[in-house]
């Protein structure tokens, strides 16, 4: 069975978003397999993002997932990974679609970076070396 790493991001856990968000991924039909709360230091998020190091957003981004707690889930259930993508929405709190997490709960601050709720892996791949990072 696939698994996936989600996690509500710090923008979320201080908006006291995280109940809605894992109710959400429970309501799907997926199963929370592990859950905990992080405060990320910077080699973590690192690693996780390793693939943005360059990008404009990149110190933005690493300031504020180090801002403040995140809490990560480990989620089983078939086609997992795609199906959290789906609830969590576009990147872009504006145009993510209502019904979606980002879409129903998000807006652009106007900040140098997306502060969109929640992250989800996007691969098989990412996912395997996502969880190794978050639970290791
Ligand atoms: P996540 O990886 O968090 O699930 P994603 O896959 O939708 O989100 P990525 O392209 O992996 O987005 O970017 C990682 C995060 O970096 C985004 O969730 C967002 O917080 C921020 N980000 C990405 N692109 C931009 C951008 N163009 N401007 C500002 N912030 C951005």
């Amino acid at each position: 069975i696939e698994e996936t790493l989600v996690l509500v991001k710090p923008d979320g856990v201080a908006r006291n978003l995280t109940g809605e968000i894992l109710r959400r991924i429970e309501a799907k039909g997926y199963s929370l397999v592990d859950i905990r709360m992080v405060q990320a230091d910077r080699e973590l998020l690192a690693q996780h993002y390793a693939e943005h190091e360059g990008k404009p957003f990149y110190e933005p981004l690493m300031e504020f997932m180090e801002s403040g707690p995140v809490v990560a889930m480990r989620v089983a259930g078939n086609r997992v990974i795609e199906g959290v993508r789906v609830l969590a929405g576009a990147t872009d709190p504006t145009t993510a679609l209502p019904g979606t997490i980002r879409g129903d709960f998000g807006r652009d601050w106007g900040l140098r970076v997306q502060q969109n709720l929640v992250h989800g892996s996007d691969s098989v791949e990412s996912a395997e070396r996502e969880l190794s990072l978050w639970f290791a």
